[in-house]
């Protein structure tokens, strides 16, 4: 359920990218699949922090220890707010 979220979250972004001022670089690395840092935003404090995309245990925010990643075997699955793909 929160994977759809994020995706469709992705997407509108992308979306405000595309008729926003001056294409960045990001809608680039967005692109690729092979994605393996993402920064993303704890939803508790609101800090950022850069996480490997499939990580080998839960990953918590350093500031709150709110859990941001559960890993899955494949995938992990985000709990935070993702701000950007790092690639
Ligand atoms: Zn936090």
């Amino acid at each position: 359920m929160y994977r759809m979220r994020e995706k469709a979250y992705e997407r509108r972004r992308l979306e405000s990218q595309k008729t926003g001022i001056g294409e960045s670089l990001m809608s680039d690395l967005i692109k690729m699949p092979k994605s393996k840092f993402i920064r993303i935003m704890c939803k508790k404090c609101r800090k950022d922090q850069v996480v490997y995309n499939k990580p080998a245990s839960v990953v918590k925010c350093l500031s709150c220890g709110e859990e941001l990643l559960i890993p899955t075997g494949g995938e992990a699955l985000i709990k935070g707010k993702v701000i950007e793909f790092l690639g």
